[in-house]
């Protein structure tokens, strides 16, 4: 008996939708993103060793970011989701951080990390530290695929343990996780979003 074996013609990884005007230029690959969540997931496994870290990730914007990264660690990890929303549906910060769905265990005593996609005023993961803080884990690290780099902004340089890249400070990007409207999640790159 023969079986059909389909051809299936992958899109190259990098290509931009020609039919979305406003996905912009790639600002990092896919290539470059898998290369830098490696290394970041090796210091990862060196922090934390002799620990289970709790990986505390963040809804929406990291899902892509933490399920990467959790492989990129060999070691043992667990990992909780919680949801805020600090965006309404534009490109500026609402200055609000709402909890949407909250973890759903125990962290007293453990070794936090929370994932985030972006960090720019650094509003949201305060609140967070500051919420999770009040939960009296062993100690809280932070760490973000993206941070907003504080060259022409008004706001603190936000302080991060782990930073994949930093971004200019005019860009609201998209990608790899990271929406407008709840669109462009699943880019494979993260490119800039022309308003
Ligand atoms: P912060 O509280 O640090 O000012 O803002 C952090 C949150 O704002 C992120 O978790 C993300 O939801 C959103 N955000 C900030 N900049 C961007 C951006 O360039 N693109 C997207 N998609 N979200 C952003």
């Amino acid at each position: 008996m023969f079986v059909k074996l389909l051809a299936v013609r992958a899109k190259p990884l990098n290509s931009t939708p020609a039919a979305d005007a406003d996905v912009g230029p790639v600002l990092f690959s896919a290539e470059q993103i898998a290369a830098r969540v490696q290394q970041i997931g090796g210091e990862i496994e060196r922090d934390f060793a002799g620990s289970v870290p709790l990986v505390v990730a963040i809804l929406k914007g990291s899902v892509l970011f933490v399920s990467d990264l959790l492989r990129a660690v060999d070691a043992p990890i667990e990992v909780e989701f919680l949801a805020v929303s600090s965006y309404g549906s534009g490109t500026k910060s609402t200055g609000v951080v709402r909890i949407g769905k909250d973890i759903d265990r125990e962290i007293s005593g453990r070794d936090v990390l929370i994932v985030e996609d972006i960090v720019d005023t650094g509003a949201t993961l305060r609140h967070l530290k500051d919420y999770l803080g009040q939960l009296k884990p062993a100690t809280i690290r932070t760490c973000s695929l993206l941070v907003r780099s504080p060259v022409g902004s008004e706001h603190e340089p936000p302080d991060v343990d782990y930073v994949g890249f930093e971004v200019a400070s005019d860009a609201f990007v998209i990608g790899y996780g990271l929406d407008h409207d709840q669109r462009y999640r699943n880019l494979p790159y993260i490119a800039e979003f022309l308003v």
